[in-house]
């Protein structure tokens, strides 16, 4: 049964349930002094969690190459996602899970030996661009000041706190009038922007990074629902030009689905409104929230 105590969300921390604006981790945690961590948001919508073995199975591969050892099975840790939404009673909701390296008992800085801390919560789902603003189309910018992290220092494919790069992305979209930004690797292809990946309709085709980027699950979700509506995807790299040049773009994140992007540096893509295809594909996307096959329906009654 939902609680009001934790109507605004809920947090799992060492084994205890909090409100969410009482949730709080040890200072000397690596995850936060070290960025030394791994996350994944998983969302919950109208009562049921949408792909949420993918978000798990994401989740284990990236603590494993980590190296990290948590003392929690994945079912347990499933089951704690479980319990934050029940408690807080939310039915649309942002569910993020943390392995952090965690707390040194020992004195020393040899991170094997760190206690390994599992972290989760609930709280109501979250827009990086709200709808009303995704009717317009996002002002997305290419940003020119800051090049994303490469790949060789931070593996992008496990998802990760280190955003330096993403937050100065974000800083210089608002300098130069856009909404938010995407970044370029060092040899100028296009990767990704903060929390979410890329797609352009270019030449009848969609096109989205193959490497270099963090392997969305609504980025997954959409290039399935292309195949399955006939629509040619090709994964690859490629430049801004082709953004640019492109009749259509979107971003994709699991704090929002599906997001039309107007503008490209402040010049309109395509029609400068959402694209057909993009419609199509946001259509699909949340239909898939209805759907057996890609989500788990929460018994809020129920508990621990
Ligand atoms: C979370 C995230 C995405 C989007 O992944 P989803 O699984 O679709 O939510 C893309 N890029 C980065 C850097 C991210 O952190």
């Amino acid at each position: 049964m939902a609680d009001d105590l934790f109507a605004d969300g809920c947090a799992f921390i060492d084994e205890e349930s909090f409100p969410i604006a009482e949730a709080r981790i040890p200072i000397i945690d690596t995850g936060f002094v070290r960025s030394d961590v791994t996350y994944d948001v998983v969302a919950v919508w109208d009562g049921k969690f949408f792909r949420l073995k993918d978000h798990l199975d994401r989740f284990e591969k990236g603590w494993n190459r980590l190296r990290m050892k948590p003392n929690l099975s994945k079912d347990e840790m499933r089951e704690i996602l479980f319990e934050c939404v029940r408690r807080s009673g939310i039915r649309n909701a942002y569910v993020e899970m943390i392995m952090s390296r965690g707390i040194d008992e020992h004195g020393s800085r040899d991170p094997r030996r760190f206690r390994n801390k599992f972290y989760a919560y609930a709280i109501p789902y979250v827009w990086i661009v709200k709808p009303e603003i995704q009717k317009l189309g996002i002002d997305l910018v290419i940003a020119e000041n800051v090049i994303r992290i490469p790949t060789n220092a931070v593996d992008p494919t496990i998802k990760n706190f280190h955003w330096g790069d993403l937050t100065r992305g974000i800083f210089e979209a608002y300098d130069r009038g856009g909404y938010t930004a995407v970044l370029l690797d060092s040899d100028g292809h296009i990767t990704e922007g903060p929390g979410f990946n890329v797609f352009a309709y270019y030449k009848g085709r969609l096109f989205t990074p193959n490497i270099g980027v963090l392997e969305g699950i609504t980025r997954r979700t959409v290039l399935e629902l292309a195949e399955k509506l006939g629509i040619p995807t090709k994964l690859t790299e490629f430049g801004a030009n082709v953004l640019k040049e492109a009749k259509e773009v979107f971003i994709t994140s699991t704090a929002g689905g599906v997001m039309p992007v107007g503008k490209i540096n402040g010049n309109p893509i395509g029609t400068g409104k959402p694209g057909e295809i993009t419609l199509l594909i946001r259509e699909h996307y949340w239909e898939a929230h209805n759907e057996d096959q890609w989500t788990t329906t929460i018994d809020y009654i129920k508990r621990l």
